[in-house]
C-alpha cells in the first residue's frame, strides 16, 4: 500500500533555532518553507537521502504542534508514508477497520494531498499518508 518514508514530521518550538541546527551542524538543507493556514503550522522540508525531514513549527497557541510541544516537548510528531493514489488508499485503510482522523485528504505543505490515521490504530504511532503529483 506505501511505497517509502516520505517524510518525517518532528515539532519544534523555534524553527529558526531548530534549522540552525539541522543546516549548520548536520548539514542538511533547507529547501522550503511554507505556513499551512488551516493547520496553524510552518513547516520547513529538509531533503535526506529518499526522503525528507519536516520541521514544524505552531504558528498558534492552540494549533495541534502547540499541543504536541505542551504533552510532550518538541520531537518527532508523525510518520508520513508516500502512497500513489490516496483516495484509494483511505477506502483500503478504512475497509480494513482502521481509524481515521481525516476520512477526506487535504492540502499540506509542498501541494501535497495528505491524511492522518489514528495513532490508537497505529500502535501509537501519528501516521500521515501522502500523495505527491
Ligand atoms: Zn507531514
Amino acid at each position: 500500500m506505501v511505497n517509502k518514508i516520505d517524510h518525517l514530521g518532528i515539532a519544534v518550538k523555534d524553527l529558526d533555532e531548530a534549522l540552525k541546527f539541522y543546516e549548520d551542524v548536520l548539514g542538511i538543507k533547507c529547501v522550503e518553507t511554507e505556513v499551512v493556514e488551516d493547520q496553524k503550522v510552518k513547516t520547513a522540508f529538509l531533503p535526506i537521502g529518499d526522503t525528507e525531514i519536516e520541521l514544524l513549527e505552531s504558528t498558534s497557541e492552540d494549533g495541534p504542534i502547540a499541543r504536541h510541544i505542551e504533552k510532550r516537548g518538541e520531537g518527532i510528531q508523525h510518520i508520513a508514508f508516500k502512497v500513489d493514489d490516496i483516495e484509494k488508499a483511505l477506502e483500503e485503510l478504512k475497509s480494513k477497520g482502521i481509524r481515521l482522523i481525516d476520512e477526506k485528504p487535504r492540502k499540506g505543505a509542498g501541494g501535497a494531498m495528505i491524511a492522518f490515521l489514528h495513532p490508537k490504530s497505529t500502535h501509537g504511532v501519528l501516521i500521515e499518508i501522502c500523495q505527491r503529483d
